[in-house]
């Protein structure tokens, strides 16, 4: 006899840096800004006519769009926005990966790639980074039904320039590749510019990571009007108001802060660059990182260990029990008071392990 439960959905779902409600503790291990969102943009909440929620917002954030269209210098209609850009390529993997022939991305990415994939029965295939955690170019020459990398690449840290993002497309110029720029602002190469080239070439964004909004919920994409048309067609197929009336007018005025985006993705970079300098000279091997986050290791102690012992001292750092990168952890940049705590729990672990 069959069951409901027969016909449930059979998922392994994606799992987020866990979040604690403790009090002083240092959270280094989802990825967010350590520094509040621009202070425009929180004057918008501020002085937000909450009756106005009773309207639905713009279903197309046309105002939002424009002001990320002027700020990339391309055309309203080459703008989509989305509830974070996990929707947004949510949407983009079912607008574009229909093909029979499995997608195309690395086997050390975003591990929500193959939930996607597998919830939208799309078929996969992975190809390892090189043993520098490198993304081989080379690998996205094989027929493929698209190609999805994050640039810079997560968790790695590590990114690739216009020559690279060149020689993928060359590769594909009959599938669609997503380049997911969550991590750009922090120093990485953006390939916005040459969707203008390559109508096949959709980049993705967020608001979450360099403009200290990952609790508003806004991404957004960049491409030619031909895929833009077919995100918009997707979306308002699934729901149409996907980024509420508060989310447009706090990200209007984001976008419009240019200095003090400015001023807080420049701090992070340089706390980045000391926290690199201390971890070496702590014996620890450290990715070049181009993002807000960094993979270290120390060949003489077990990361997973640190992991542990940083979460009795309430420094929260991320341990990924996967191959190849189970011997290091990933730790999100916060203020220079919360890094140097968590380089004092560092030695004090490495002095208590010697
Ligand atoms: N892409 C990558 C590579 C990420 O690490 C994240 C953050 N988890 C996202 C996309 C999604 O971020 P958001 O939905 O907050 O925009």
């Amino acid at each position: 006899m069959s069951t409901y439960q027969d016909n449930f959905r059979k998922i392994t779902p994606y799992v987020p840096g866990e979040q604690s409600k403790e009090k002083d503790i240092v959270k280094i291990n989802a990825n967010e800004n350590p520094y509040p969102p621009s202070p425009k943009a929180c004057k918008v909440l501020k002085d937000f006519n909450a009756e106005s929620l009773r309207f639905y917002p713009n279903a197309n954030a046309t105002v939002l769009k424009e002001v990320l269209a002027k700020y990339y210098g391309v055309g309203v209609q080459n703008v989509f926005v989305g509830n974070g850009s996990d929707d947004v390529l949510a949407l983009a993997f079912q607008s574009f990966f229909c093909s029979d022939k499995p997608i195309a991305y690395p086997d050390i990415t975003y591990s929500f790639y193959p939930v996607w994939c597998d919830l939208f029965g799309i078929p996969y295939v992975n190809y390892p980074l090189d043993a520098d955690f490198r993304i081989n170019p080379e690998d996205y020459k094989a027929a493929n039904g698209g190609v999805v990398l994050p640039n810079p690449n997560a968790p790695t840290s590590l990114g690739e320039g216009e020559q690279f993002v060149r020689r993928i497309m060359d590769y594909n110029p009959d599938s669609v590749v997503i380049i997911d720029e969550a991590y750009v602002d922090f120093g990485g190469y953006s390939s916005v510019p040459l969707t203008k080239e390559y109508g096949n070439l959709l980049v993705t964004g967020t608001f979450s990571k360099s403009r200290s909004l990952a609790g508003l919920r806004i991404g957004f994409a960049i491409g030619s009007a031909e895929l833009i048309s077919v995100l918009e067609a997707v979306k308002n197929s699934y729901n149409s108001y996907t980024v509420d009336s508060l989310a447009i007018a706090m990200g209007i005025a984001s976008v419009e802060d240019e200095e003090y985006f400015r001023s807080t993705v420049n701090k992070v970079i340089a706390t980045r660059k000391r926290i690199t300098d201390e971890l070496r000279t702590l014996g620890f091997e450290v990715l070049d990182s181009q993002t807000n986050f960094i993979m270290a290791t120390h060949s003489r102690y077990s990361m997973k260990d640190m992991f542990e012992y940083l979460k009795t001292k309430k420094v929260f750092i991320r341990y990924f029990s996967l191959p190849r990168i189970e011997k290091y952890v990933r730790i999100t940049i916060g203020t220079d008071k919360e890094m140097d705590r968590f380089i004092a729990e560092v030695r004090n672990f490495l002095e208590e392990n010697k």
